[in-house]
């Protein structure tokens, strides 16, 4: 009996006050599992856990976005936002953190601080900073940071949740679509990066960006990258030109993912420009 309450009540408020649209900005705040929620910001994702202390968000998106959330978490939840966990300093996931910052405490890669009020960074310093790894006990949950190396930017966070065990991993695996075009320029880094991502121990992945997944597309994104790296190296190696490269190379077993003719071109020539 108890059970089949609490699923209507959730039903309920998902039917209710899950969309909502301002300007052309789409955001939804839908469950993923237990108490973790998946925040979506047009083509941006963070991600909320609804603790017995108060809320936890990953990334704030932005000062708009951040906003939207603070008042849907209030009044959905009955919480405060306790801690914001970001994912890496990156301005487009990292902006406005001032408006969570009021009542929560952030914990970020010790990296992240010199980027804070640079062009393309976070507009909040954080307060607390780790090097390697950092365990968060708070409301009954378990918060796992693990910082992940340089590659995509230098202070690269994967948060982990249990008891949930699901995990938060931004721009370096984004289930079923291309890295975002040229950003492959680091792409040794970044599969270093994917590869600490494979070790960890998490039942579904909500990215970034894309719909959710899980192990297996962490094993399929390192081996996109490693494909990617491999029949570029091979061209470059045979005195080829980068018009020649992007004219050869196909990746035909990702033709099915998202921004595949777009970004394909530029995938290759981040490549070229990390392996040259
Ligand atoms: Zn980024």
């Amino acid at each position: 009996m108890r059970h089949s309450v609490c699923v209507f009540a959730v039903a309920a408020i998902t039917a209710g006050g899950a969309h909502a649209q301002s300007g052309d900005v789409t955001r939804n705040l839908t469950e993923v599992t237990g108490d973790v929620w998946r925040f979506d910001n047009n083509f941006h994702v963070s991600m909320v856990v609804v603790t017995d202390e108060g809320a936890v968000v990953t990334d704030p998106i932005n000062a708009e976005a951040a906003t939207w959330l603070e008042t849907e978490i209030r009044d959905r939840f009955g919480k405060e936002v306790t801690y914001m966990l970001p994912s890496h300093s990156h301005g487009d996931h990292g902006s406005g953190g001032e408006v969570l910052g009021d009542t929560a405490t952030i914990i970020a890669h010790e990296n992240y601080q010199k980027a804070v009020g640079q062009d393309f960074g976070p507009t909040t310093p954080a307060d607390i900073l780790f090097s390697d790894k950092l365990s968060l006990e708070h409301g009954g949950k378990t918060f796992e940071l693990t910082y992940v190396g340089a590659g995509h930017g230098d202070d690269m966070v994967v948060m982990v949740v249990r008891p949930e065990n699901v995990a938060f991993v931004v721009d370096i695996v984004s289930p079923k679509r291309l890295p975002y075009r040229d950003s492959t320029s680091a792409i040794d880094g970044i599969i270093g990066q994917v590869q600490v991502v494979s070790g960890l121990d998490f039942d579904i992945l909500v990215p970034g960006h894309s719909g959710n997944g899980t192990m297996e597309d962490v094993t399929e994104t390192l081996a996109y990258l490693e494909e990617l790296k491999s029949k570029v190296k091979a061209e470059l190696d045979a005195g080829k030109s980068l018009e020649e490269i992007v004219a050869t190379v196909s990746m035909p077993d990702y033709e099915g993912w998202a921004n595949y003719a777009e970004w394909l071109p530029l995938n290759i020539e981040g490549a070229v420009k990390a392996l040259e």
